[in-house]
């Protein structure tokens, strides 16, 4: 299975066609069905490492200010509470918490109701230990990497760029250190230089404007660890609103299946 990080935006992707919705869709087509999905999401940011555990995690409306229509989605794919004790056997002695409260937040859901629409395919979250530096997320990828070989997919949701507080609803032209930065990112995720990606504060000023908080960063660090020494392929990419990045890849360990 392949590895997939893909920049989520505005929940409104959940319930638009765009160009977004539109690659979504053809990543699932693209892709073999996978028996289980892993999900790191930016919206479950905790202390400590947990994974959702229970056979039926709800949907979680986790933003405000959105259409009613976007409240009512529900995407009732099960649980899997076996691929919840793998994780935790993998990443062991590290502490795994059994989570029985979250569920599916939007990062994973607004993204999987256009990949995997009759949201049939068991998916499990874990959540992004806020507590650790950019190396432990990377090296956590690298230990997940084998659940590729049991036919789970492993994606990552979140946003290289991300700044909330200085972006413009209908900014068209995007702020230059977002593009420096983007650039930067896709340019070194290309050359699969990972440690320019995990040393991504070394991109100074840049960096602290594009990632002021690092939860929508760490995803792609989990996917490029599970896909360490494979080709990058750009899936989307493109600056929205000034400051949110769009850009998306996957890893896989044959090239030839995933052509568009
Ligand atoms: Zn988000």
């Amino acid at each position: 299975m392949p590895a997939l990080f893909l920049g989520h935006g505005s929940p409104m992707n959940a319930i638009e066609s765009n160009r977004h919705a539109d690659i979504w869709a053809r990543i699932g087509h693209n892709t073999p069905r996978p028996k289980a999905i892993l999900a790191i999401s930016a919206h479950w940011y905790t202390r400590g490492v947990g994974v959702t555990a229970m056979e039926r995690p709800k949907t979680i409306h986790d933003f405000g200010g959105f259409p009613q229509e976007l409240f009512d989605m529900q995407y009732p794919a099960p649980g899997s509470p076996a691929l919840a004790a793998r994780v935790r056997g993998l990443l062991a002695p590290l502490p795994v918490a059994m989570d029985q409260d979250w569920g599916l937040d939007h990062g994973t859901w607004s993204v999987l109701v256009h990949v995997y629409p009759q949201a049939d395919i068991p998916v499990v979250q874990l959540s992004i230990d806020g507590t650790q530096p950019a190396q432990f997320h990377y090296d956590l990828g690298k230990r997940l990497a084998p659940l590729r070989d049991e036919g789970i997919l492993i994606f990552g949701s979140g946003n290289v760029v991300h700044n909330l507080g200085v972006m413009r609803r209908n900014g068209m032209t995007p702020y230059p250190w977002a593009e420096r930065f983007n650039t930067f990112a896709r340019t070194a995720l290309t050359a699969r230089d990972d440690q320019a990606l995990v040393d991504y504060v070394l991109q100074g000023a840049d960096a602290q404007q594009s990632i002021p908080t690092p939860e929508h960063y760490l995803p792609l660090l989990y996917v490029l660890g599970a896909g360490a020494g494979e080709p990058a392929m750009i899936e989307d990419d493109g600056l929205e609103m000034a400051s949110i990045s769009m850009l998306s890849v996957s890893f896989r360990a044959s090239a030839s299946g995933a052509a568009a």
